[in-house]
């Protein structure tokens, strides 16, 4: 059982972050932001296969003013990602963006980090502070930790904030050494209130990153640590969406989409369960009913995983037992198997 930490609650757009609400699921665009055609193209993709947050990067003053041709166009919040420039923080901030991420220690002139927060503040846009290990400050001390310096970082901003009487503020720790990650997300959890965006960044592409993210973030949730989540992977941002509610729904955490159960087959196979489940799960990747499918190899676990399934197969030599809601309901020729389970699926 997991006991999620107890958060402020913050709002971004139509989004509540933290306390009780969902563990929400965001992304980065990888287009040019100052190509809006395919900005949009591409947020409503990541919408489609359940994005709830995406985040654009600024680099100059064209991206800023492409926000306002974008925001109109999509449902999800957009979070405008700034470094150092106030001006372009502004400029995003009056196109309309739902969020900030901006560490304002980076500003550097007192009076700019005032004239954002003052307009996030009049607004009601929270600002979401990211340390990155990669990126620390010089002048920390050295004999603090990578992970206790990310976190001197991280207060360093939050006080900035704090002293300007804003407290929509959500916090970012990421590294890309999961212990590193964990060690820092766990001591800034105990300092402060606020919501906590959890990643590992920079993993790499996905088969090795996909595994580096789920140890890091799925180690953190199961700490009740997080309130929104991305996995970073050098992939298109919708393997980054997939990956994160299958991490999600791995700790019972979110119902998105059905789950395939598959055994891993072994000598007991009589049937080709590989390709098998390959077809099933083609099928299933085309619909979103939260439900449980088991594709099974022989008698020994494949009638108890398939009785625990909505819907599940358990494989014999040349045929197979098709389960519904814990029933047997046929018994049908290897060839037909897979469609008897399918029209099954759709008719659920
Ligand atoms: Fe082997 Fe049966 Fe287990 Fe599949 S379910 S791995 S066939 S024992």
């Amino acid at each position: 059982m997991i006991t999620r930490r107890q958060s402020t609650e913050i709002r971004l757009g139509n989004l509540t972050i933290g306390g009780s609400a969902p563990i929400s699921v965001q992304s980065m665009t990888k287009t040019d932001t100052r190509n809006i055609p395919a900005t949009i193209a591409q947020i409503k993709e990541l919408e489609e296969c359940g994005c709830e947050i995406i985040r654009l990067a600024i680099p100059d003053m064209e991206a800023a003013s492409a926000l306002k041709s974008i925001r109109p166009k999509v449902k999800i919040p957009i979070v405008a990602d700034i470094h150092f420039d106030y001006r372009l923080a502004l400029a995003s901030l009056s196109a309309g963006v739902d969020g900030l991420r901006l560490n304002p220690g980076n500003i550097g002139d007192p009076e700019r980090v005032k004239a954002v927060v003052k307009s996030a503040k009049e607004r009601e846009i929270p600002i979401r502070i990211g340390v990155n290990a990669g990126s620390l400050p010089k002048d920390l001390p050295p004999e603090l930790t990578i992970a206790q310096k990310m976190v001197k970082a991280a207060m360093g901003h939050i006080k900035i904030l704090e002293g300007l009487d804003f407290g929509l503020i959500k916090v970012s720790l990421k590294a890309f050494d999961v212990p590193t990650t964990i060690e820092a997300y766990t001591q800034i959890a105990s300092l402060i209130p606020y919501p906590l965006h959890v990643g590992i960044t920079e993993t790499g592409t996905p088969k090795t990153g996909l595994v580096r993210s789920a140890v890091g973030i799925g180690n953190l949730l199961y700490m009740g640590i997080g309130d929104t989540i991305r996995v970073s992977l050098t992939a298109p941002p919708h393997e980054e969406v997939f990956a994160a509610y299958e991490i999600l729904k791995s700790l019972n955490l979110r119902q998105r989409g059905p789950i395939l159960v598959s055994c891993p087959t072994c000598s007991r196979t009589e049937v080709d369960i590989v390709g098998i489940a390959s077809r099933v799960q083609e099928a299933l990747n085309k619909i979103d009913k939260p439900i449980r499918v088991a594709v099974m190899g022989c008698a020994v676990n494949g009638p108890g995983e398939s009785k625990e399934a909505d819907l599940g197969i358990a494989c014999g030599k040349g045929q197979g037992l098709l389960f519904r809601k814990g029933e047997k309901i046929a018994v049908v020729p290897e060839d037909e198997l897979v469609d008897a389970l399918l029209r099954e699926i759709a008719s659920l």
